[in-house]
């Protein structure tokens, strides 16, 4: 959708991807077996290659970055300082390995870039009037520590067999065969959850006192994704309690966790897509939330769980999905009048 200027941007600077945002497969009905099967297993799809990636990243940290389960049977400072000291490195690489690859060395220029705007560098509506180091303070003073509460809970309660009590009733082909299926589920988990919480969260005293500083980001970048009130992390890290009522093995609730924290950093790069060279370009589903972040009353969800698209709310990025966005929101003034 070129809007007729030049290199497909309006005047405003602003572009949008020649193609719709299309929910996954698994919402279509009815049913299509086949193009679900291609989705699941196909490159890229819905395991391959973000997903698996990102699990290796998980079986990683599992394997090397922390201690023996043994060892955190009761809280202790020196295992709970280590995980939070890992999870500072891994915030740092991830958000601001995203951040220097886009916007410090413009490794894609504007190439897939929603907009020219520049991230704020001078604006009362952020700490230290600057967005970045604004929401680098929120993310490493607030999310992290956060997210590291809930996986040292997670820890302690398996050390404890508080959690993951069903293991010893079971034997490993069905744990295992359990685990997996778990596993699979895990990005579904994510993105029912984020729609539900989030979708509160737009309730009136809730965004006013909560989300709406999350919502001071309106031009986004790879730190924003995590730049929110601590009441919201708490909130938005609560998908592992999921998997504390499910799981049989820590790996998979510490998934959970570190998915919200990837999810969170490629749906605000602020680009369509990462370009891996000319044939692959991930979408971390950064156009979807982009939406969110322009227009704030469309798209709570993401595209894998399209509970947006059942409720009303889908935008898919065209000019007759802004139309009916509109056309929603003068109803919805009207009823409230
Ligand atoms: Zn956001
Ligand atoms: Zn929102």
């Amino acid at each position: 959708m070129a809007d007729g200027t030049v290199s497909g941007r309006n005047a405003r600077g602003e572009w949008r991807p020649e193609s719709t945002i299309a929910p996954a497969p698994i919402n279509h009905w009815p049913p299509r077996p086949g193009a679900v099967l291609r989705w699941l297993v196909g490159f890229p799809g819905y395991l391959w290659p973000l997903n698996v990636f990102w699990f290796v990243v998980t079986l990683v940290t599992w394997t090397w970055l922390t201690p023996e389960l043994t060892a955190m049977k009761s809280l202790e400072f020196w295992w709970i300082a280590l995980l939070l000291g890992r999870n500072m490195a891994l915030a740092l690489l991830l958000f601001g390995g995203l951040h220097l690859y886009f916007f410090v060395f413009e490794r894609q220029g504007e190439a897939l870039r929603f907009t020219l705007k520049p991230l704020a560098t001078d604006s009362g509506r952020f700490l230290f009037r600057h967005q970045v180091r604004d929401n680098m303070f929120r993310t490493l003073v607030s999310a992290v520590p956060v997210f590291t509460g809930y996986e040292v809970l997670t820890y302690w309660g398996f050390a404890n067999g508080y959690l993951g009590l069903l293991d010893a009733s079971m034997g490993p082909a069905l744990f295992w065969s359990w685990f997996v299926v778990l596993l699979v589920l895990t990005p579904f988990v994510h993105s029912v959850h984020f729609y539900f919480t989030h979708r509160l969260l737009h309730v009136r005293p809730l965004y006013r006192t909560v989300h709406g500083l999350h919502h001071r980001n309106v031009e986004i970048g790879p730190w924003s994704g995590l730049a929110m009130h601590p009441v919201e992390h708490l909130i938005y890290f609560s998908t592992v309690g999921v998997q504390w009522l499910l799981a049989l093995h820590p790996v998979n609730a510490l998934f959970q966790i570190q998915l919200a924290i990837f999810n969170a950093a490629t749906a605000h790069t602020g680009f369509e897509k990462l370009k891996l060279g000319e044939r692959l370009a991930i979408d971390g589903g950064c156009h979807f939330h982009y939406l969110h972040h322009k227009y704030f009353e469309c798209n709570y969800g993401g595209s894998l769980a399209a509970l947006d698209k059942l409720f009303g709310t889908f935008h898919d990025g065209s000019t007759d999905a802004h139309a009916a966005m509109r056309q929603r929101l003068r109803a919805l003034r009207e009823a409230d009048a």
